[in-house]
């Protein structure tokens, strides 16, 4: 099952949308204009948007901006009218993941979702992700490969504390909770053993003090998990 927001100002196709994907198994959120999508992508953690682009108040490509700078990872599908080719283009360029035409066909929609969630839990999909400040690179974490920089500096890391990073810095200005931690290191070879229940902690405490002086912080949000936050004033995210 994964989280899904569908940003769409239409009413009846928000519904329909929401129905169709709550029936194959998704939890679905709605938001009919881009100022409620953003306040819920600050709140909570989601595996993919459909984004309308001819939304009200915010226009659709400001809201996958805004996305972009804050989400990195995080799939975008966007729908698009059949005539805006421009539209479409623009919207590619400013990051979208893929994009359909309306009207367009729920099966195909469904399946251009599946593929979009498939990729991202991929660990070879994409590059690198980064957490920017001011245009300058305050950490870079390899998509394929044990190993991150911070600025200019490698990081030493293990598979484990790479992947724990990967998915703080995958959802930057998100609480990861340790379920999700947990689901995520599933099938990671290193120490195979069960998990011991302080773990965890040990883990985050080794990456604070890898992180440490660089103005990104692990920090502890009681009972709900972890959350990657750039301390010094006017970050970026
Ligand atoms: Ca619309």
């Amino acid at each position: 099952m994964s989280n899904l927001l569908i940003i769409e100002d239409d009413d009846l196709l928000r519904d329909g949308l929401c129905a169709q994907l709550r029936q194959a198994q998704h939890s679905v959120c709605t938001a009919p204009d881009g100022a409620i999508a953003q306040a819920l992508l600050e709140s909570q953690r989601f595996d993919a948007v459909v984004l309308d682009l001819g939304l009200p108040k915010i226009s659709g490509l400001d809201v996958l901006r805004w996305i972009r700078q804050r989400l990195p990872a995080l799939p975008v599908l966007i729908l698009t009218a059949r005539d805006g080719i421009d539209d479409r283009v623009a919207g590619l360029t400013a990051g979208a993941d893929d994009y359909l035409t309306k009207p367009f066909n729920m099966a195909e929609l469904q399946a251009r979702l599946l593929a979009l969630l498939r990729r991202a839990r991929l660990p070879a999909f994409g590059g690198s992700l980064e957490i920017a400040s001011s245009q300058q690179s305050l950490l870079r974490v390899d998509a394929n490969l044990p190993q991150a920089w911070l600025g200019d500096e490698r990081l030493e890391l293990t598979q484990r504390e790479w992947s724990l990073l990967s998915l703080l810095v995958s959802h930057a200005s998100q609480v990861v909770s340790r379920e999700d931690v947990l689901i995520c290191w599933q099938g990671d070879p290193e120490d195979g053993a069960n998990l011991a229940s302080n773990a965890l902690e040990v883990y985050i405490h080794r990456l604070r003090r890898k992180l440490e002086g660089s103005g990104l912080n692990i920090r502890n949000v009681r009972g709900l998990g972890y959350l990657l936050e750039n301390t010094p004033a006017n970050s970026s995210f």
